[in-house]
């Protein structure tokens, strides 16, 4: 067996954020990675996925955007370039194609069993990432063999699907990115739509995600929420990083035809039964949006660039149909596909500790597990709002890794409740 100070699990961004500010602070440390860097990237995403982040916006601890094009969205080949360049860059000692295949807790560390050997560690890095498993519902048994259904971790393009109607389920940046790329490939439709942030690509001029950024939105912490339980589970913003910027809320969807009907309530005897809640829905998130312009506005005046920037204005609420259907008859033979756009999950299959909740989540303080030298990176709210981005890796890296170095050298003890 082999003895190191640190395990990180994981060579996504945030694997390798925590690896460069624990070289930075001297501790001896190794990064197993089951694929290659940028592992989920590389084999879970669509074809013509480009980051809703803006170039600019993907700043790492020692790495950031040095192209011609800060305003642009990455590819999917230019993400894992660009995570492979920093990997290299910050020499970080990544050992891929090594899977973790269980962690035990023991008297002075984590015992890590990988399908490549054995280590001993005092600390451990799970930076295994928020979106491993496709959330599906359970009510997906129910859908009639007759039609096809997967998940945004299957779809690569429309090609792979039969023509004919496909049920997008999910309204969040996935459900509207496939419902869009779908429908325009010929295969009309419909959008079961429940929960979701509305929000502009652009506003007064510059990109949303600038304003979110300087206002210091992104940067709000976990410990400054009213409900952080509740902040962790808000659903990403319906936005893609398109290089005409568009936006692409339930009016651009609905504009070139897409047919909008409420939550996915249920399925029985062939028929998927529609939530009525649509166009309260749809309110709310009108609602929430207009906040959210209010709070720019407000910084904007406060740091006086209302003369520096477009003037502000408000976008035309969202259009519901009269009476949205309610039910769908799978046996007619109109939809051939259902899209399961309904979030992601980790897995944790591996992880022999006492550290999850009743629903398999991690109990943490922030990213301080309730087990003594375990961290956690990477997950949504994690320490900011902005964790699960690749923009947030840094300062959660920084924050986390000195507390581990205070760890080490027996200056903080783990108490999460
Ligand atoms: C569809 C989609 C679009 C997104 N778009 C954006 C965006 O535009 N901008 C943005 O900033 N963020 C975006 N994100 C969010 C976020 O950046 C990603 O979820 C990101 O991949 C998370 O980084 P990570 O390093 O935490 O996890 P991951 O990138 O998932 O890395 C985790 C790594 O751990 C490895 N691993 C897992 N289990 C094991 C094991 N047992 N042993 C060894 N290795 C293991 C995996 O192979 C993987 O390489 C998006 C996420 C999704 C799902």
């Amino acid at each position: 067996m082999r003895r190191i100070t640190t395990v990180v699990i994981g060579a996504g961004h945030a694997g390798l954020a925590m690896s460069r500010c624990l070289s930075e602070r001297g501790i001896d440390h190794v990064v197993f990675e089951r694929g290659e860097v940028a592992n989920s990237w590389r084999t879970e995403r669509w074809d013509s996925l480009r980051l809703l982040t803006p170039n600019w916006q993907s700043r790492l601890p020692g790495f950031g955007y040095a192209g011609d094009d800060p305003d642009g969205f990455r590819t999917m080949p230019e993400v894992i370039a660009f995570i492979d360049r920093y990997a290299q860059t910050i020499a970080a000692p990544v050992q891929t194609h090594t899977r973790v295949i269980s962690v035990h807790p023991t008297d002075a560390g984590y015992l890590v069993r990988t399908d490549r050997g054995e280590w001993h560690c005092r600390t451990l890095v799970i930076a295994t990432g928020a979106c491993n498993i496709p959330c599906v519902p359970r009510l997906a048994e129910a859908v009639p063999a007759s039609v096809r259904t997967l998940t945004p971790m299957e779809y690569r393009n429309p090609d792979q699907l039969e023509h004919g109607g496909v049920l997008v389920v999910g309204a969040s940046a996935t459900g509207v990115q496939l419902a869009d790329e779908i429908h325009r490939s010929g295969r009309p439709v419909t959008l079961a739509v429940g929960e979701h942030i509305r929000a502009p690509r652009t506003y007064r001029g510059r990109d949303i995600q600038w304003w979110m950024d300087a206002a210091g939105v992104l940067d709000q912490r976990y410990d400054e929420v009213d409900d952080i339980v509740r902040a962790r589970k808000v659903p990403s913003l319906q936005l893609v990083g398109s290089p005409v910027r568009a936006m692409l809320d339930l009016n651009a969807l609905t504009g070139i035809g897409v047919r909008l009907v409420g939550r996915l309530a249920g399925i029985t005897d062939g028929r998927v039964l529609f939530s009525g809640s649509l166009s309260n829905q749809c309110a709310l998130s009108d609602l929430k949006m207009g906040r959210l312009l209010d709070t720019i506005d407000r910084w904007a005046t406060d740091y006086g660039l209302d003369d520096a920037v477009a003037p502000p204005h408000r976008f035309a609420p969202t259009r519901v149909g009269e009476s949205p259907p309610l039910s769908l008859d799978l046996s007619r033979g109109e939809i051939r596909t259902i899209v399961w756009a309904t979030g992601y999950r980790p897995d944790y299959s591996w992880l022999d500790a006492p550290v999850l909740d009743r629903k398999g989540e991690i109990r943490h303080d922030g990213g301080v597990v309730a087990s003594p030298g375990m961290y956690l990176m990477g997950m949504q709210f994690l320490r900011r709002r902005k964790s699960a981005l690749i923009d947030g890796a840094g300062a959660d890296a920084r924050d986390l890794s000195d507390h581990l170095v205070s760890y080490l050298h027996g200056r903080v003890t783990q108490d999460v409740a």
